[in-house]
């Protein structure tokens, strides 16, 4: 190695140690004549002294920011009153007796320690260079430290790691798949995995029993904070497993990772269904970092006269303090409210007097007295009330919640929840056919198997669905939820060819299109499938959040731009006719006269 220490090393050396030094050039000083300048790596920052009258020093006169170094010097005291605090190697430096320009460095198109502010573009441009500062050099660690210990703790549970293909068919997870042209057999595409869902129940088949991977997920869906196009995905998959079975396997993995990486960090399970979440926070994701339930108020007004209120759902949200907001954040509320589906939003400032509301003429004193009491809201809080539908009232409070109270995402302490008992359909399609909410192969919950005979014979009968009644059928699946971000999802899954093939039946999915796209999955069930029981949990996530980054972006060493472009290598990018010609590909003449443009 060019080096004998790492700067952060110097600090155990004795003062008077030669030590040789590798690293950029962070920031430069001239005092008179003596150049002093730090010298950063990998693990932090030294500052180095030069003095140029001295023969073979001088070209530190020229030495720039950025200039890749190799220091052969001693460590001294830094001079009173010269110590720095704030660095760890602060009371030392090293005076330099050989300095040695590794490579020059241009100016750089952004200031290192400015980076924050400048635009994605440019940083993800010259990502090599961003990747310098501390802040991702550290973001980077805290990963790799996460992988590797959902690899020790996983293996140590008796789990196998295994890869499964990258060029695969669709495996439907419910958005758009990126995909690849195949040479060999031109016109034909592979798609890249979304997740290695079949393949991991066919590990079962295979006997694997307990399966992990560290996993590379593709998904063609719009980008945000929370969402890259390709992304890692802790998978694991058991047999002979209940959910519980998985719960606890995966509490085990994010309880050590946790303790790993964070163990000053207050943390915490809990585990809740689907229902009471919705009931309790209106979101499936709740972020139990802050309570603030929302508030069942149905009875209150079940004589009421004020028609607006004469709904299937009332619930109240009471946010402490914030009785003075202002109107236009109100109507921008009510506006988001009547988006979301709701008629309208009822907003109460509390006051000594009453409540001052636009509605409060319509209610009697009864009411309003028992809304106080059941809210125990107190003079100064706001009251916010939607009355529609159970499922329209909690999703509207639910997003008014998170919207008014919810901190960053990666503030602490760490909310861990599990979310049980999804529904098995989120609703139905255009067609009036059911949609799956996790994904097909999802074990429906088995105090509805009759409810899924019903939907089975509606369908028969051709009669129009309720989607009530389609939505309130539950499964076997679950969500692991951290500080209201989705961590990922899991179920117990079907293991039957002929219970798979009836979900698809009320899917809408042809018999055809089973067996063409699921054959192979159909085929595997009928030799001796195990019962089995899986889950995957997105790393880019719980990385940011353990790094205390509220963007998956800048946890990843090469991330895409807002609108997938990367910058570094210009992907995505054109190919030449040759290869288009090779892989039987034209571009449409519109597509190539819009490039042209562009
Ligand atoms: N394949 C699922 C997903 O990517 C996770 C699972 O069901 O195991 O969301």
């Amino acid at each position: 190695m060019l080096r004998s220490h790492y700067s952060n090393e110097t600090i155990s050396a004795n003062i008077g140690d030669e030590v040789e030094l590798c690293g950029w050039v962070d920031a430069r000083r001239d005092h008179g004549g003596i150049v002093f300048f730090d010298l950063r790596d990998r693990e932090g920052l030294i500052q180095v002294v030069a003095d140029p009258s001295v023969g073979e020093l001088e070209l530190v006169k020229d030495i720039r920011l950025e200039y890749c170094l190799r220091i052969i010097g001693k460590i001294e005291n830094r001079p009173q009153g010269t110590l720095n605090e704030e660095l760890p190697t602060g009371k030392i430096e090293v005076h330099a007796k050989s300095v040695e320009v590794l490579n020059a460095s241009d100016p750089l198109p952004f200031q290192l320690d400015k980076a924050d502010n400048v635009d994605e573009q440019i940083r993800y441009q010259y990502r090599y260079l961003d990747l310098r500062r501390p802040r991702i050099q550290r973001n980077l660690r805290i990963r790799a430290t996460v992988n590797g210990a959902i690899r020790k703790s996983f293996t140590e549970q008796g789990f196998t790691e295994v890869e499964t293909p990258l060029l695969i068919a669709s495996t439907p997870e419910g958005a758009r798949d990126f995909v690849v042209p195949s040479r060999l057999s031109p016109g034909k595409f592979y798609a890249l995995p979304q997740s290695p869902q079949l393949f991991k129940q066919l590990l079962m088949v295979g006997g694997i029993d307990k399966y992990f991977q560290i996993a590379k997920c593709l998904r063609d869906e719009d980008l945000r904070a929370d969402r890259q196009f390709e992304f890692t995905q802790l998978d694991m998959e058991m047999s002979f497993a209940s959910q519980a079975d998985v719960l606890d396997s995966v509490t085990a993995v994010l309880e050590n990772v946790a303790a790993q990486v964070a163990p000053d960090v207050e943390r915490s399970f809990e585990t809740m269904t689907w229902f009471d979440a919705m009931d309790r926070y209106g979101i499936d994701k709740p972020d139990l970092r802050f309570d603030t339930p929302l508030i069942e108020c149905t009875q209150i007004f079940n004589e009421t006269e004020f028609r607006a209120f004469q709904a299937e759902s009332i619930k109240a949200l009471c946010v402490q303090t914030q009785g003075d907001i202002s109107r236009s954040k109100l109507d921008e509320m009510t506006e988001k409210s009547k988006k979301l589906g709701a008629g309208g939003l009822v907003w109460m400032r509390v006051t000594d007097e009453g409540v001052d509301s636009p509605v409060a003429k319509f209610l009697t004193d009864d009411e309003i007295s028992e809304l106080k009491n059941v809210t125990q809201a107190k003079t100064g809080d706001l009251l916010l009330l939607v009355a529609s539908d159970w499922h329209t009232t909690c999703d509207v409070l639910g997003t008014l919640r998170n919207d008014l109270l919810r901190p960053p995402v990666s503030n602490p302490p760490l909310k861990f929840l599990w979310v049980t008992d999804f529904p098995l359909f989120e609703g139905l399609n255009d067609q009036g056919k059911p949609v799956p909410a996790h994904h097909p192969f999802t074990m429906p919950h088995p105090d509805d198997r009759e409810k899924v005979e019903q939907l089975s014979e509606q369908i028969k009968l051709g009669q129009e669905l309720d989607e009530v009644f389609v939505r309130s059928i539950r499964s076997q699946s679950y969500d692991a939820v951290l500080n209201g971000w989705e961590l990922g999802s899991g179920s117990v899954r079907i293991h039957r060819a002929d219970i798979q093939c009836h979900i698809f039946d009320i899917l809408g999915i042809s018999q055809a299109e089973q067996n063409s796209r699921f054959g192979f999955l159909l085929d595997a069930f009928r030799f001796g499938a195990p019962p089995h029981a899986g889950y995957a949990f997105g790393i880019d996530r719980l990385v940011a959040i353990l790094a205390g980054e509220d963007n998956i972006r800048e946890v990843s060493a090469y991330p895409k731009t807002q609108t997938g472009q990367d910058p570094l290598s210009k992907a995505p990018s054109s190919i030449d006719e040759a290869q288009l010609a090779e892989l039987g590909l034209n571009i449409r003449p519109e597509v190539l006269a819009q490039d042209q443009q562009d």
